[in-house]
């Protein structure tokens, strides 16, 4: 097969849903008018698929912050930092995200994707061993293949199967990292990290939590499951992303291990790349404080998960095993799922449409995140939606 022929190939296959208006893959948000408004395909819609957890994108101090940093700073670094020097700035909210875990190191990465292949394929390389969470993120699947590591897939959310297969490494086990989440992207559901813990405790081995979709959404400051577990000091390596509840763009690795320093020197992702701009870290930085102090917004955004996974619940979606800010309902096929996706951009609402690989269990799912910045006329209406579409109206 010639180079360019996988292109057609992949073009005839997906013709069908690559012509759907409005578009599933990369819709077209025309206008943005707040955390929670947008225009698609002419509609004014409600979203309800942005990660944007605690509403920060629209605050005020972040947006001051922001400005600020461009008018001092400018629009970017132009490079990355090992060659072209830290700011201030990258330094400033190094410290301030180690401060927030009580942790001695902190890195900040451009993205988050980067920040797990960055840290991934720092620690680790031939002769270790990465034993991960089968529904882990492509980030981890990806720093996992750039490290050259032995890479083991264990189920699901299950400490028995993690166990197994750390008596059978033996020796090995000392020279593997465990890479878990907090709440996991696809059907919002949480890590037993206690058990994780204890089995890495048993078999001397790392354990690496990525808090991406838990960071301001769980615990009392917001660090997220490893406070909610007051588990923080025997977590090896914390990482996580500006790109959801702090509203910006960037990542972060934070840890106790002086090690993580070192990977400064060896971490391709963080070499081989432009750092964070000036109003990225400036805006994460006015969240930051923001999420730390952020009870009230954590309180809201519980409270409509809660109010909108009892309700889809007792519709009879099929849903993820428990309530939180991402609410996933499974279809059966794709050709529902595309159905109901555009009735409800049609009718006013943004939702998420995943397809597999991307979705487990091979099925499709309409993917749901609440943000504090919900208000309750925006979840009646999302739930008043539901409701019909469940009457088959
Ligand atoms: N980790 C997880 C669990 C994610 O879901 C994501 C993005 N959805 C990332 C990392 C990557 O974050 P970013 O968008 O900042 O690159």
């Amino acid at each position: 097969m010639a180079l360019l022929d996988k292109f057609s190939s992949f073009l005839k296959d997906k013709e069908q849903l690559l012509s759907i208006k409005p578009a599933i893959f990369g819709t077209n948000i025309e206008r943005i008018y707040s955390p929670t408004e947008a225009s698609i395909a002419g509609h004014k819609v409600l979203l309800a698929g942005t990660n944007n957890y605690l509403g920060l994108t629209f605050n005020r101090e972040c947006l001051a912050a922001a400005h600020k940093a461009i008018d001092e700073e400018g629009t970017g670094t132009t490079g990355s930092r090992m060659a072209n020097g830290n700011y201030s700035l990258h330094r400033a909210l190094e410290q301030e995200l180690a401060d927030f875990y009580h942790c001695k190191h902190g890195i900040v990465f451009s993205t988050g994707y980067q920040a797990n292949l960055g840290t991934i394929s720092g620690l680790t390389g031939p002769g270790d061993v990465l034993l991960i969470d089968a529904h882990c993120h492509a980030s981890i699947y990806d720093g996992c293949k750039l490290s050259g590591a032995e890479v083991i897939r264990f189920r699901h959310n299950d400490p028995e199967d993690l166990n197994k297969r750390l008596v059978r490494l033996g020796d090995r086990a000392g020279s593997t990292l465990i890479i878990v989440e907090g709440i996991y992207s696809m059907l919002g559901d949480t890590a037993p990290l206690k058990e994780f813990v204890e089995c890495k405790k048993q078999h001397n081995s790392y354990l690496l939590i990525d808090e991406a979709h838990s960071l301001g959404v769980l615990g009392d400051t917001g660090q997220g499951l490893v406070e909610v577990d007051g588990v923080g000091e025997d977590v090896d390596f914390i990482t996580g992303t500006f790109s959801k509840s702090l509203g910006s763009i960037g990542g972060y690795c934070v840890s106790n291990h002086p090690q993580l320093d070192v990977i400064r020197y060896m971490s391709r992702p963080y070499i081989f790349t432009a750092s964070p701009s000036p109003a990225n870290i400036a805006s994460a930085r006015a969240a930051l404080v923001l999420l730390r102090e952020g009870r009230h917004l954590r309180e809201q955004l519980w409270k409509q998960a809660n109010r909108l996974y009892s309700h889809l619940k007792s519709l009879g979606y099929k849903l993820g095993p428990e309530p939180g800010p991402v609410i996933a309902a499974q279809l059966e096929t794709p050709e529902e799922a595309i159905a109901i996706w555009t009735t409800l951009i049609e009718k006013g609402l943004y939702v998420n449409l995943i397809f597999p690989p991307a979705s487990p269990e091979n099925k499709p799912l309409l993917r749901i995140s609440i943000s504090a910045a919900h208000n309750d006329v925006q979840m009646d209406f999302i739930c008043k939606l539901f409701s019909e579409l469940a009457q088959g109206n």
